[in-house]
């Protein structure tokens, strides 16, 4: 970070999104986003202090309590959220090729995570929207009882730099949905790409104070998620933050959703089809870079067929692309901050000080002396015990384990103190989804892993609580509410919504 410089770019973002308009910061802190394929300045952003955060809670606060959102059907939300979506799609473009250079993205993946993806998220939260039951009317044995689903109301969102705008909407659209508002809290890395959810929420009319963005750190978070008026925070991160979220969230009795941190295992079988494997292997295994948190980072082969996979992954990752993201034939761009970069290639120094056998990569490419690079790297014969089996690299590095038989595989993959996804490969695809029950995480792929938006995502264990995707998300920003009556009520119209 460099604060104090002057130079501005039309990227810069010096003013935070608060109550439907632009407002100046209350502090003096300024973030210079750095491209991560070249090192050099994109723009600059301010930075929130908790004056600021304080500003958007109350401009939250206000649209739900007093404003005309706390009163919408569920109806007129689903139009603004589709006029939101049109006027995020139009930007979709220019958004995606933002990101690649503030996180080092390949274009042709930010396209679909940073373009199609918060669109289409919008889209699918709008209709079921529609279809959600606020109220419904039960006999109960001494009258009536209405049971409403009433939204949480402010939701503390808080997000990491690695999939910025899918990451986002998966909060903003199901809270949208319930009928809450938000005060988005994105990490500073990608501070610039944030303020176009802004853009285009005011464009498509969204009421002032439904959605408010302070970009910030740490602090900032911390200040977010502190404060009285915020009823529930949704946070994707790592999981050390999420224990200091979960933690303060448990003091105030506040809801908490966390997606964090994983170490997932790709289970190799014996039956194997080696090439579909190394076929996945850059969406599974290696996709965005490796800063994937569902990524197959721990690849489990059978005894018997070791040297094989070894081969096999070692050939792939040696054969990668890398290069600027915003190349189209790029399959491994930089790391996303230098902070990153010295993660990454603190956890390969440690592979190379274990036991374990370096088959590729190692350390910095050659001939990229600017940005922040990272070569493919594989370890073999690693014990599931090292230290780069057992924690989140976050980077495109893989360690390759022996196993010997099924039962060994699962308790391996299970043997992590995180449980977030995972995959499975196999010419038996029965045998595969047998194995896939056993692994404990949140979810698993068969033969490939692909998110399924239309379902629910998330860990278990230190990879997090609650869930996000699918129509299961907005569950998670509606509470129940039961009231009494004495009589044999009627409702006047089945299914009202609020
Ligand atoms: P991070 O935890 O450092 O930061 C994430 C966000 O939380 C940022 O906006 C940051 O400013 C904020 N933050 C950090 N500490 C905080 C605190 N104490 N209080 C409030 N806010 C705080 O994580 P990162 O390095 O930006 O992202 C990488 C991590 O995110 C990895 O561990 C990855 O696995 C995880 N992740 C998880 C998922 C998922 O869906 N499970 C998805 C993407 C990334």
């Amino acid at each position: 970070m460099i604060t104090g410089s002057t130079s501005t770019t039309e990227l810069d973002r010096p003013r935070f999104f608060i109550d439907g308009r632009w407002a100046n910061p209350v502090g003096t802190e300024v973030y210079t986003s750095l491209e991560a394929a070249t090192g050099e300045p994109l723009g600059r952003a301010a930075l929130g202090s908790p004056a600021d955060i304080d500003a958007a809670v109350t401009a939250a606060r206000r649209a739900l309590d007093s404003g005309p959102w706390g009163r919408s059907t569920p109806s007129e939300r689903a139009a603004v959220m589709r006029r939101f979506a049109a006027a995020l799609a139009k930007r979709a473009n220019a958004t995606s090729r933002l990101v690649s250079q503030e996180n080092g993205m390949p274009l042709w993946l930010s396209t679909s995570f940073n373009g199609a993806a918060p669109v289409g998220a919008l889209e699918r939260y709008a209709d079921w929207a529609e279809t959600v039951l606020f109220e419904e009317t039960r006999a109960s044995a001494s009258g009536a009882t209405i049971v409403r689903r009433e939204p949480v109301g402010v939701v503390g969102a808080i997000t990491p730099w690695n999939y910025p705008q899918a990451l986002a909407m998966n909060k903003i659209a199901p809270a949208l949905a319930a009928g809450c508002t938000v005060v988005l809290k994105p990490a500073e890395i990608t501070a610039l790409d944030a303020y176009v959810l802004a853009d285009a929420a005011d464009e498509a009319g969204m009421p002032a104070g439904v959605i408010n963005i302070v970009v910030g750190g740490r602090e900032t978070g911390a200040a977010l998620v502190a404060h009285p008026g915020v009823d529930t925070i949704a946070f994707t991160g790592s999981t050390a933050a999420g224990r200091l979220i979960a933690a303060e969230c448990g003091r105030q009795i506040k809801k908490v959703t966390l997606e964090l941190g994983g170490k997932s295992a790709g289970i190799v079988l014996d039956d194997a089809d080696l090439d579909v494997f190394v076929g996945g292997l850059l969406a599974v295994s290696l996709r965005n870079n490796g800063q994937t948190c569902t990524a197959s980072s721990r690849i489990l082969a059978p005894r018997s067929r070791y040297d094989e996979v070894v081969d096999a992954v070692t050939t792939f990752a040696a054969e990668m692309r890398i290069g600027n993201p915003l190349d189209a034939d790029t399959t491994c761009g930089p790391m996303a901050s230098s902070g990153q970069l010295e993660r990454v290639l603190g956890y390969i120094d440690l592979g190379l000080r274990s036991d374990a056998r370096l088959t590729t990569g190692g350390g910095r490419p050659a001939g990229f002396d600017r940005g922040w690079f990272v070569e493919p790297t594989v370890f073999a014969d690693v014990s599931n015990h090292d230290t780069i089996a057992r924690e989140e690299i976050f980077g495109p590095v893989l360690v390759v384990i022996p196993y010997d038989g099924d039962d060994d595989a699962i308790a391996i993959a299970n043997d992590s103190s995180y449980g977030l996804a995972g995959t499975v490969w196999t010419t038996d695809e029965q045998r595969g989804i047998d194995v896939a029950r056993r692994v404990r995480t949140g979810t698993i792929g068969v033969n490939y892993y692909a998110n399924d938006a239309g379902s629910p995502f998330g860990g278990i264990k230190a990879s997090g609580l609650g869930r996000e995707s699918g129509r299961e998300a907005i569950d998670e920003y509606l509470e129940f509410k039961s009231i009494y009556v004495s009589s044999d009520y009627e409702p006047d119209q089945e299914g009202k919504a609020r």
